[in-house]
């Protein structure tokens, strides 16, 4: 599941971000640390070298996961890793110190342990030294506010436009009759070059299914497996067959995420492999369907550097828009891939009065290690969304948004900056879509005066990956349109799925099947705001119908432990809270626990 971040967004992608993160800055902190320590004790000394780590960081109250990082610990490590970037110790110095510790700790085999230091090393150290930020902003930033502040990354706003909102008007159910659009969504394919049917699904690395005899239990799956493993091209393949077999769509949206979780060896030379042999696979199936994509966070390398368009050379993320550019050069035109080439965003006219706009999630996430030297609103992004609206809104146009990461788990200033747009273009923006956590769930947009009025919600759907322990899953939203005045709203949405047990079985043939509609299962007229909102407080009530969301919401294959208590209260407030750390979102729900204990909750939780 997903984290709720007191310290300004959540960050749970599927897997390789949380675990890339567990792994990687734990290992330089500490290196760090020593490096400065050993520099503090002089010269020769000699005391304090990774050895002694093993025996200070624990007392220190240092578990190995930033987000187990204690206050205390936080400042000693942060201080000292400061100290050391002061004194230029040397990237390759901090490297090797790193390696060290990350073996000596058993946090992962030494060959994963050298790749991902080697992998994370250099831009981690850069731009720590280029940023402004000091040890108690940081620590705030990542231990939470009780720990510092990081006024830094609050008091940014973008600027809206002078012009009055117009009037609110509900939503209304398009007239009898009217056509409906159908969208396809697939998003998180994560493909696994290097899966391997029979291989062992339990393996110690944070990627599996590639390698290795199977200890006890059975070996990974021909389609895909219940275990920490992405999905092999053949499982890719058959789901695009499937599409072409049962379409037609009248629209796609890609919303990123296309390499699989292997993150400690990936090369730029790989992501770009899957990113066009993935796009090069869906216009072969899917053809002249046109296909909009966004810029997941495990497209570039290492996993989440997004470096802002400040950032230039080799350093920046260049070889990487350019090549989504020529890769997606078919279904965009020349204005969006000009947006492209720079930040990794852009918009286009969709459909007659359609206009969608793909973001680039990444510049809002406190993963994104880039952000640390200036995170006010990167690429001017928001600055030009607001402009964007506008323009829509005085054309009469709907707008649908797309982007890999939900609102809700971005940092805490882009989030709110974000939930104020949504709010002033209310009118306008007639859907959200995202992915990047691998279930199925929703996040809502109130006024923000009252807090209580739904007026957007996001839709995150489900992974077609597997990663972890899930079915492979699709979604279809079906949208009011296309004809003169469509409102472009969600209708309704119908979620599918590949059964894995059943098309792993032998002999059996792989059956993509319906698991669900939002319709029939919630016993809605519509899918509009006001829906969600009064299904919310149905789940407050009626339990089977909360246990069904629950079994839904991991497509067909939930946990073994059901979700009561503070996992609960937990998901209950996660899905009434678009815009990070607000803790007035949740009060309507009345929760015995607190945000506070709600917030570590979803902490350890969080979806792999
Ligand atoms: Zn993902
Ligand atoms: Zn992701």
């Amino acid at each position: 599941m997903r984290a709720r971040s007191g310290g300004g967004g959540g960050g749970g992608d599927g897997g390789g971000l949380p675990r890339a993160l567990v792994l990687l800055l734990p290992l330089l902190l500490p290196a760090a640390a020593a490096a400065s320590l050993a520099w503090l004790a002089g010269a020769g000394a000699g005391a304090t070298g990774p050895d002694d780590l093993e025996t200070r960081l624990p007392v220190a109250g240092a578990r190995f996961g930033w987000r187990n990082l204690s206050c205390p610990a936080c400042r000693v490590l942060f201080a000292a890793i400061d100290a050391s970037a002061q004194l230029e110790t040397s990237v390759e110095h901090l490297q090797r110190l790193a390696a060290t510790v990350c073996v000596r700790l058993h946090l992962a085999r030494p060959e994963v342990c050298e790749e991902i230091v080697r992998l994370f090393g250099r831009d981690v150290v850069t731009a720590w030294v280029r940023s402004v930020l000091r040890p108690a902003e940081i620590c705030g930033l990542l231990v939470g506010q009780r720990c510092g502040h990081w006024d830094i990354y609050s008091d940014w706003n973008v600027t809206l436009p002078g012009t009055p909102k117009p009037p609110v008007r509900p939503p209304a159910p398009p007239p009898p009759g009217a056509p409906t659009a159908r969208v396809l969504f697939l998003t998180d394919l994560h493909w696994d070059r290097d899966y391997l049917p029979g291989s062992d699904p339990a393996c110690k690395d944070p990627l599996c299914c590639r390698g290795g005899r199977p200890r006890g239990a059975e070996g990974a799956g021909y389609w895909g497996s219940y275990s920490n493993c992405d999905l092999p091209l053949q499982t890719l393949e058959h789901l695009l067959r499937h599409l072409a077999a049962t379409g037609p769509f009248d629209l796609a949206y890609w919303t990123g995420d296309i390499p699989a979780h292997n993150v400690w060896e990936q090369s730029r030379a790989d992501q770009l492999q899957a990113l066009r042999t993935i796009s090069g696979l869906i216009q072969k199936y899917l053809g002249p369907l046109p296909v909009y994509p966004a810029v997941g966070n495990h497209e570039s390398v290492p996993v989440n550097a997004f470096p802002p368009p400040f950032v230039p050379g080799n350093q920046s993320s260049a070889w990487l828009y350019h090549a989504m550019a020529e890769a997606w050069e078919p279904w965009l035109p020349p204005e969006a891939l000009e947006t492209l080439r720079v930040g990794g965003f852009y918009t286009l006219r969709a459909r007659p009065g359609l206009r969608l706009v793909s973001l680039n999630m990444n510049f809002c996430s406190e993963a994104n290690f880039w952000l640390l030297i200036n995170a006010t609103d990167p690429a001017g992004q928001l600055q030009w969304l607001v402009g964007v609206l506008q323009r829509a809104e005085e054309s009469g146009e709907k707008v649908h948004i797309i982007g890999h990461i939900p609102p809700s788990h971005c940092m805490r200033s882009w989030g709110w900056n974000y939930y104020r747009i949504i709010n002033r273009f209310e009118g306008t923006v007639a859907g959200q879509f995202f992915g990047h956590t691998h279930v199925d769930e929703f996040e809502l947009f109130y006024d923000e005066e009252t807090l209580s009025r739904p007026l957007g919600v996001a839709f995150v759907a489900p992974s077609v990956t597997t990663f972890i322990s899930l079915n492979p899953g699709y979604r279809i939203y079906l949208v009011d349109g296309v004809y003169p005045g469509s409102s472009y709203m969600v209708l309704d949405h119908e979620t599918f799925i590949l059964n894995l047990t059943l098309a792993n079985a032998p002999g059996a043939t792989p059956q993509w099947q319906r698991l669900y509609g939002a319709r029939e299962t919630y016993g809605f007229a519509t899918a509009f705001p006001a829906d969600w909102d009064r299904l919310l407080q149905r789940f407050q009530v009626e339990e089977p119908l909360f246990q069904r969301f629950w079994y839904l919401l991991y497509k067909g294959h939930p946990p073994r432990e059901p979700c009561q208590d503070v996992c609960k209260a937990a998901l209950l407030c996660a899905l009434r809270t678009a815009r990070a750390d607000d803790p007035k979102l949740c009060q309507p729900l009345a929760s015995r626990f607190s945000f506070f204990e709600i917030q570590g909750w979803w902490r350890r939780q969080r979806f792999c």
